[in-house]
């Protein structure tokens, strides 16, 4: 018999750790390793907002994935995954199709526009390199033409963000920092262009301690980002959000749209008859899908139990790297007949970035940091997941290194 092949399928956080992990942990006459990716190179999601305001040119936010897992190791596959046939161990590839004995699935997420009319055709998302591109040179477009234009339209330099959770306050707030860069070089009054974030629930950042809110706010609206709380977006037009319904609605014109409003597991997982709830699955405690042997789902695809609290820990890039520790030790323990453990989540804690000098958020047991400290862990975290896949090299090459 050969040997049992392990098929990761997503180079994001969860599937780059899952398969950094099994190579330190399995010996290659042990394992064959299979990593599946629609690119050639491995985004960080959580600096797409740098990229899509600009703050952050999109090859710091990308690395080649041979560059980090060695392809001597690994078959590396580009390719676009189509569906999991799980019943016969095969996945389908836009070009080919491969066989597994054990399955790891990593995809990520897509845009929930959650049927708000228009807003799928209308509005740009952040979701990976090339949309988080599209923005970025969008609004740079606007800007120019404004420029050069004889007749001006003040509302081309708006730019209207759907969303007021972590994307949308972490993306306005790059934005605070590139849109006074953006008047200076084509020669436009600040004053004349609006960065203007909608949110539906009565507050910003559901989720965070009050004070933290308090201070995101006064962060953002001093440097001139206007916050609609308690604004529910009926209808997004070409140019324009329709804000509540029937008499009582209000447009508000824009040259710019983006929707960071909601996220959902990848659409493979219900093309693949798995259970979906809300657009993932909710995986067993050791992270394999309910009633799969041989099926691991990770990340933003997975919700994961907090047993005690009764409802999923929250998806982010921190949950989906210690997905990947209890996968690639499972997947271990399966291949040599011992115990599976269950995940247990270790919080650090979450800062939020408000562009590139101000940060706010929790770490160790809830401790508040704002400002500058805020700011040098929010970098801290992003140098520590680059020294873990690639050591200090990457660091050196990917990282961010001023502090402050
Ligand atoms: P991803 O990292 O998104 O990776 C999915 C991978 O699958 C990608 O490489 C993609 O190309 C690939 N893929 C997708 N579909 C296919 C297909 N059909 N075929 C082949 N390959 C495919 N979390 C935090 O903890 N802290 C933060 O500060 C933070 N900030 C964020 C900021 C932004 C702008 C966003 C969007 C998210 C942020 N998050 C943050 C959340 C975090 O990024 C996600 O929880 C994390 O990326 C989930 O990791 P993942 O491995 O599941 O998916």
């Amino acid at each position: 018999m050969g040997k049992p092949k392990i098929v990761v399928l997503g180079a994001g956080y969860a599937g780059m750790m899952t398969t950094k992990r099994l190579m330190q942990k399995l010996r290659p006459e042990e394992a064959e390793l299979v990593l599946v990716n629609k690119h050639n190179y491995h985004y960080q999601t959580t600096w797409l907002h740098e990229v899509a305001a600009g703050t952050v040119n999109q090859n710091q936010a990308r690395m080649m994935i041979s560059d980090v897992i060695n392809p001597n190791r690994v078959s590396l596959i580009y390719d676009e995954v189509v569906e999991v046939k799980k019943d016969a161990n095969r996945v389908v590839l836009k070009n080919s199709e491969i066989t597994y004995d054990y399955l790891v699935i990593s995809l990520g997420f897509e845009t929930n526009t959650f049927g708000i009319k228009g807003m799928e055709k209308n509005a740009f998302s952040i979701t990976d390199i090339e949309s988080s591109r599209m923005i970025r040179e969008h609004i740079e477009y606007q800007f120019a033409k404004y420029s050069t234009s004889d007749k001006k339209n003040d509302d081309d330099l708006t730019i209207l963000v759907g969303g007021g959770g972590f994307t949308g306050i972490e993306f306005v707030g790059e934005l605070a920092e590139k849109v006074p860069e953006l008047c200076k070089k084509y020669d436009i009054d600040r004053s004349k262009a609006r960065i203007i974030n909608v949110e539906a629930a009565p507050r910003i950042l559901p989720g965070f301690n009050e004070d933290l809110v308090a201070y995101a706010k006064k962060s953002l609206q001093d440097r001139g980002v206007e916050i609609r709380e308690g604004a529910k977006i009926s209808e997004c037009k070409k140019n324009s959000f329709v804000i509540g319904e029937g008499d009582e609605t209000e447009e508000i014109k824009a040259g710019t749209i983006v929707w960071t409003g909601g996220v959902t597991g990848n659409s493979i997982l219900s093309k693949s008859g798995f259970e979906i709830t809300k657009g993932k699955v909710t995986v067993e405690g050791d992270m394999r899908a309910p009633g799969e042997d041989n099926i691991f789902i990770l990340g933003d695809c997975a919700w994961v139990m907090n047993k005690e609290e009764g409802r999923p820990f929250p998806p982010t890039a921190q949950a989906a790297m210690q997905h990947a520790d209890t996968c690639s030790s499972n997947l271990k323990a399966l291949l040599h007949g011992g115990p599976l453990e269950d995940f247990v989540f270790d919080d650090k804690g979450t800062v939020a970035s408000l562009g590139e000098k101000d940060a706010m958020g929790t770490v160790f047991d809830d401790h508040l940091l704002y400002g500058t400290s805020a700011t040098a862990m929010k970098k801290v975290i992003d140098n520590r997941y680059l020294f873990l896949l690639g050591g200090p090299k990457l660091i050196l090459k990917k990282g961010k290194l001023r502090m402050i």
